[in-house]
């Protein structure tokens, strides 16, 4: 049976994913309710990614509010005053070189930031059933897969870089708040997503835009790490599949088993873009710049997503 929520409060709605949730609930589903945005605006937020949502917003049905997670008090007032009955929480951190470089911001938003959500939809509340907090959380929490196989929701957590530990690290409290606390949660483990929006240090906007340029495109080690990938708008259906019909409680793989190496990647996306801009077919062989690996570089990511698509029904619409 569906389950129906009234005002969802959806954190970090102004960056890539989050606004394409956000789109995706208020333009493509039935969903009659209204929707809160709760973002810091960080570099990788931006409201201008939800400028379409003017009408939206006129009719009360969505608003963005400018803020911390880290901050009790705000997200306090938010679910006593709009009367919250669903988080989807996306919030945080999310680059790994910028965790590699410094992570106390990945601990702070991403660790204590999902505990102040977590103490916060405990204390509002109470027992009640009819409720969810739903976790976006990441491939990456497994570590690097062996060649061969995939990572179920089931194994064992390994993560390799402190963004993937901050992650981690929030999936285990919000685990933890439902074993303890009886809080209803759900978690969704998102392999890479690509589309519009994405802020332009993530691989395919940053290989897309240094080919346009004719740019040096850097490539970590031999490039031949392998990465499974997802179209956001895919990603966006799947959340909103667990969130209405998921079972509370479980985890559900996010992923489409198209696992692509990062050269290959690089050089789908330089032939497409030789094509568009009539240049040589591959002139963008010279552009490739080999440099060193990224530290603790996990080698593959697979997910086996045999549990969203036979137990809800989902499959990606888009191929990669
Ligand atoms: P993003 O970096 O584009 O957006 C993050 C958003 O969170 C931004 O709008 C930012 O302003 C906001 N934010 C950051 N700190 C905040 C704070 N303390 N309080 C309130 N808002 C804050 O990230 P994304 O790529 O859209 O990823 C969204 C979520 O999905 C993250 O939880 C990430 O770990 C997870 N994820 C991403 C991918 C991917 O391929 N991008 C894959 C798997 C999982």
């Amino acid at each position: 049976m569906s389950r129906n929520f009234r005002n969802l409060l959806v954190t970090g709605g102004a960056g890539f994913m989050g606004s394409n949730f956000i789109r995706f609930v208020l333009k493509k589903t039935s969903f009659p309710g209204r929707i809160i945005n709760l973002d810091k605006l960080t570099y990788a937020g931006d409201p201008a990614n939800l400028a379409d949502l003017e009408e939206e917003e006129r009719a009360g049905r969505y608003r963005l509010e400018v803020g911390d997670i880290i901050e009790r008090d705000l997200v306090d007032r938010i679910f006593r005053e709009e009367e919250i009955d669903c988080v989807v929480h996306f919030a945080a951190e999310s680059h790994v070189d910028r965790s590699i470089a410094a992570a106390s911001d990945f601990a702070e938003t991403n660790m204590v930031g999902t505990l102040t959500l977590l103490e916060a939809a405990r204390e509002a509340w109470g027992g009640r059933r009819d409720v969810l907090f739903h976790q976006i959380s990441t491939d990456e929490v497994f570590g690097s897969c062996p060649e061969g196989s995939e990572f179920r929701e089931s194994d064992r957590y390994n993560p390799s870089s402190p963004y993937a530990a901050s992650k981690a690290g929030a999936d285990h409290l919000v685990r933890a708040f439902g074993h303890t606390h009886d809080l209803p949660y759900t978690i969704t483990h998102a392999c890479n997503n690509y589309g519009p929006r994405q802020t332009p240090e993530k691989l395919i906007p940053l290989v897309i835009t240094r080919l346009a340029a004719g740019e040096k495109i850097p490539v970590y080690g031999t490039g031949e790490n392998v990465r499974e990938w997802i179209f956001v708008e895919d990603h966006s259906r799947a959340v909103w599949t667990v969130v209405t019909e998921g079972v509370v409680g479980e985890s559900y793989n996010v992923g489409t088993g198209e696992r692509i190496s990062n050269l290959e990647v690089i050089r789908r996306l330089g032939r497409e873009v030789a094509r568009r801009t009539d240049r040589p077919k591959d002139y963008f062989e010279e552009l490739i710049t080999f440099v060193a690996d990224r530290p603790g570089h996990d080698r593959r990511y697979a997910l086996s997503s045999e549990k969203i698509r036979t137990g809800l029904g989902w499959r990606p619409a888009y191929s990669t």
